[in-house]
């Protein structure tokens, strides 16, 4: 029990994970933090029960993750991986078996000798120079917490206990977990810990649960029952919300509502502007199982197929064979859309543990992407030889990351040929003309987009990294994510450039970095001549409802305008000004917080932090 109820409104920033209004009550889950539970030395005669109530919950804990892998295994498709390494870390000596020493030689009780376990694995992981390894502390962190839940008072626990339907709040939820509330009483989430690209974001975006995660601080400052706003859009919490936010917000979800079902209806039109543009929108996908949700989205087709997420978790690399199976499934469960696979993009801040990888002190600017391909040539020749055989059974097309020069692209040709020849010779069926195109995502090859768009049958821009490279920012740190700025003129003005070179050539130019899937800039990049767009699949209903709705004339307009604009700011004033009157559905009313909402992209989330004040953060 709280020793004081403190109602003050507070408001945290997190990262929206799967967009939709909630205005609810909260339900606090994870009994166990240190407020909640007291420390105990053990009496002597008590320790061995003390092992034994350990080894029970470890038994539960257990006995719940395999009923969920069975329960769900259809929707779990591609993620029951996860549950399996759960699995395997739940017995592993670094919580299990420490915990037990710690109960036997310090005679403290299950729950402190687990929190002590858990930081001193927190601690190993730490030094681990691999970040893709250190992250993974935060799997052992939900296998932590899933025993910890069963040494509670409560033992197996029903996310949603009352008749009411709640916000579930906690440290974080498992994958399977959130696949619980679907069929119990539960509004959305909220989590303290976690990304918008943490399994547990996706498969909430998947299922269409309204979340936000990396919420620091919320489960200190909530308790059950206390009435909370979520945005799982723009990732703003309120904690006890004031009336004005509270009417505010009802509007809002009413709007939101019906425009998202709307929405939802009409995806399977084409996405084609009132004046006769037609625009190619695809989905972003990693796994095979994914596909399915992206035609139910409306896709027409995968413009970014991660090849690199096949590589991750996994202890060898994956052969020839296992690739060309996997690539057919894909292309023959597609068809006839087209897919557009990337070719490995190792590095960076994705190491496959299968691979050995030197440390590096600046891995964004180190062997990543095509340079560990073209270091690699048997992997790399590996992966081409399954996408060329894989080629004859759908519409392939194939795309190299992280260009920076047109010798990669010729060495990359040289390769191309070199594995066709060799098939050829072999009497294997392959396909002799898959387009082939690159990535656009470094400085460099915007600079000289001219001479490789002769080279190359079309473009992708990777704005993700187009903009972490342009502007020094790092994607990933946390201490600049709030300079991360897709607005900014110099992002703008090397899309021209990219989109000017590639129609001068006569190939046409895509983008699949997030930015392609924020309403907020989706006049401007149509204006700017892009010609094809790849996003979470979620995003597409809305996307390609905001295209019918446009003119190519009037975008042109607009992007001439933004390209005239000296700063972020000015780009962000001159959309807030267009978009609500051109767009009333989308930016009406709530301007552009409400495009935000609907398609929850990282680029307009503000930076998780609880001491900033509210506002847009467009541009900062
Ligand atoms: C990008 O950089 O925009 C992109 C799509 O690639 P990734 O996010 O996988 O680096
Ligand atoms: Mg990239």
């Amino acid at each position: 029990m709280k020793a004081t109820v403190d109602r003050t409104p507070r408001t945290f920033y997190g990262i929206g994970a799967s967009p939709g209004i909630i205005i609810g009550q909260l339900r606090l889950l994870g009994r166990r933090k240190g407020r909640r539970h007291e420390h105990a030395h053990l009496d002597p005669a008590r320790i061995d029960a003390e092992m034994v109530r350990f080894k029970a919950a470890v038994d539960r804990a257990e006995a719940q993750l395999r009923t969920a892998r069975q329960q769900f295994a259809e929707q779990l498709a591609g993620y029951t991986a996860i549950i399996d390494s759960h699995l395997l870390m739940l017995r592993d000596r670094m919580i299990f078996d420490r915990t037990l020493a710690a109960i036997a030689q310090q005679g403290i009780d299950a729950e402190w000798a687990l929190e002590k376990a858990l930081n001193e694995t927190r601690a190993a992981f730490a030094a681990i120079d691999d970040p893709y390894l250190r992250a993974r502390v935060h799997d052992v962190e939900q296998v932590a917490e899933r025993i910890f839940r069963q040494l509670g008072e409560q033992g197996e626990e029903e996310l949603a206990a009352g008749a009411e339907k709640v916000v579930l709040v906690a440290r974080d939820f498992a994958p399977e977990e959130i696949l619980r509330m679907q069929t119990e009483r539960v509004l959305g989430f909220v989590a303290e810990q976690g990304g918008a690209t943490s399994h547990s974001a996706i498969v909430a975006r998947t299922l269409g649960i309204p979340s936000v995660v990396g919420a620091a601080g919320i489960t200190n400052a909530a308790a059950s029952g206390d009435r909370i706003v979520v945005d799982g859009g723009t990732g703003l919490l309120h904690l006890h919300p004031t009336q004005d936010q509270l009417d505010y917000y009802r509007e809002y979800q009413q709007q939101y509502q019906r425009y998202s079902e709307e929405v939802a209806a009409y995806t399977h039109l084409a996405a084609e502007t009132i004046d006769g543009l037609a625009v190619r929108v695809e989905a972003n996908i990693g796994k095979n199982e994914e596909a399915a949700l992206a035609v139910e989205y409306g896709a027409g087709g995968v413009g970014l197929f991660r090849s690199e997420y096949t590589y991750l978790n996994r202890q060898t690399v994956p052969d020839e064979e296992e690739l060309f199976d996997l690539y057919r499934g894909l292309l023959v469960s597609l068809s006839p859309f087209s897919v557009t696979i990337r070719t490995l993009d190792a590095g960076g801040d994705k190491f496959p543990t299968s691979l050995r990888w030197a440390s590096e002190l600046n891995p964004a600017l180190g062997l990543r992407a095509i340079r560990f391909s073209l270091r690699e040539p048997a992997i790399f020749t590996a992966q081409l030889r399954a996408l060329f055989r894989a080629g004859v059974h759908g519409r392939l097309r194939i795309m190299f990351p992280m260009i920076t020069s047109l010798c990669e692209v010729q060495r990359v040709k040289e390769l191309i040929a070199s594995v066709q020849a060799e098939l050829g010779r072999e009497g294997v069926p392959f396909a002799t003309r898959v387009p082939v195109g690159i990535m656009i995502e470094v400085p460099s090859a915007v600079s000289v987009a001219d001479v490789l768009a002769r080279e190359v049958d079309f473009f992708s821009i990777g704005t993700n990294d187009l903009i972490q490279y342009a502007l020094a920012i790092d994607r990933g740190n946390e201490q600049v994510a709030h300079m991360y700025e897709p607005l900014h003129p110099a992002v703008l003005r090397m899309i021209r450039q990219v989109t000017e070179a590639g129609h001068e050539a006569g190939i046409p130019v895509a983008m699949c970095g997030e930015m392609a899937g924020d309403l907020a800039v989706l006049p401007v990049l149509l204006g700017l001549g892009i010609d094809e767009l790849s996003m979470h699949p979620y995003a597409i209903p809305y996307v390609k409802r905001m295209i019918r709705q446009s003119t190519a004339e009037e975008c042109e307009r607009l992007a001439a305008e933004v390209l005239t604009c000296a700063s972020a700011q000015e780009v962000h004033d001159c959309l807030n000004r267009c978009l609500p009157a051109r767009y009333p559905e989308e930016f009406g009313q709530g301007g552009i917080r409400r495009l935000k909402t609907t398609c929850c992209s990282l680029l307009t989330t503000p930076a998780a932090s609880p001491d900033r004040e509210g506002g847009e953060r467009c541009c900062p």
